[in-house]
């Protein structure tokens, strides 16, 4: 089978390769790959994350496609099924799998970081983490679920954002941007989006404030009590004022660090704001099924698809100043 391989790090490596078809073994499934997403974990295991394996590796942590074959005890799963693929490879038996957060569990590990990924025509994944999608979901949206969608959805549940809220969601425009906004409007929320492009209210948003007058306009939008939710992946270049624009009661979740991971933290504004900062990475089975079920109501903007021959070129789009919307790569 075709996949687009490196065997030393960095975009210029990537070349597509002939590689064994996968067998699937007991428990798991083929699942031939019609989409994937391109995001920025991929080119971190393209370029930058040390002991990635197996070498000669294959990148992809986001992919849909149909499933092929069925192993040998296979239970639910049949030929033919359209799939969206948990990413997450989870035993099920240790104690974070028994508190349904199989994103944490102890023998875990992301599927195209520390394996192949689904940067290929083919994959054997575990049967339990390909979950059938909506006819009506296209292959963009399905190619979009199991990273760009799922940890934005995860974060907004973790914060428990109520209706009537205020959410902030920094980085609008990109990837999990727009999936924030539609999740924030879906809780409830008054949604400000901050974004430097057009406005967001096609994804959900009530106001779109640029990045450079951000926090005066949450303030004159909020009257002055702040948000009660702001999402922060973008990291440290922001972080001073995403923390000042949390109010009273207010969290603030971040699963990205884009500009950077130090930032100083001024504590007595977290304990007199009574503010919750938390971690957010991946999201739950439970969560993923969900979001594959209400797949057709979700919008999504894809900027431009590229082939697995057009691989370097793809992962070079991801950082494109004008990149607007999506990056994937259509396999089959
Ligand atoms: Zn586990």
């Amino acid at each position: 089978m075709k996949a687009l391989i490196f065997d030393k790090q960095g975009t210029e490596n990537l070349r597509v390769g002939d590689v064994e078809k996968p067998d699937p073994k007991d428990g798991e499934v083929l699942v031939k790959v019609a989409m994937a997403g391109v995001n920025p974990i991929d080119n971190m295991v393209i370029n930058a994350i040390p002991g990635i394996k197996p070498m000669p590796h294959i990148a992809g942590a986001e992919f849909a496609g149909i499933i092929e074959e069925v192993g040998p005890s296979g239970k639910s799963a049949k030929k033919g099924d359209r799939v969206a693929i948990f990413n997450r490879y989870f035993d099920g038996t240790c104690d974070m799998c028994a508190k349904g957060m199989e994103m944490l569990c102890r023998n875990g590990y992301i599927t195209g970081v520390m394996s192949n990924g689904g940067f290929a025509e083919y994959i054997a994944v575990n049967e339990r983490n390909a979950i059938k999608i909506p006819d009506a979901t296209s292959w963009e949206m399905a190619a979009s679920l199991p990273v760009a969608a799922l940890t934005p959805y995860h974060a907004v549940n973790r914060a428990d954002l109520r209706k009537g809220e205020t959410a902030v969601i920094l980085g609008a425009s990109g990837n999990t941007g727009r999936f924030a906004l539609q999740f924030a409007k879906e809780k409830g929320a008054r949604v400000i989006a901050v974004s430097r492009k057009q406005s967001m209210a096609e994804f959900g948003a009530d106001d779109t404030v640029s990045s450079e007058n951000a926090l005066e306009k949450v303030k004159e939008i909020t009257k002055g009590r702040m948000a009660d939710f702001v999402l922060n992946s973008l990291g440290e270049k922001f972080w001073n004022e995403s923390f000042l624009m949390m109010g009273s009661n207010s969290r603030l979740a971040t699963f990205g660090t884009l500009t950077g991971p130090q930032v100083s933290l001024d504590l007595s504004g977290v304990y007199s704001k009574h503010a919750t900062i938390m971690g957010s990475t991946g999201g739950s089975m439970r969560e993923f099924r969900e979001l594959a079920s209400k797949s057709p109501d979700y919008k999504l903007k894809v900027w431009k698809k590229f082939k697995l021959e057009e691989g370097q070129a793809a992962i070079k789009a991801l950082s494109s100043s004008d990149r607007d919307g999506r990056v994937m790569l259509q396999i089959s």
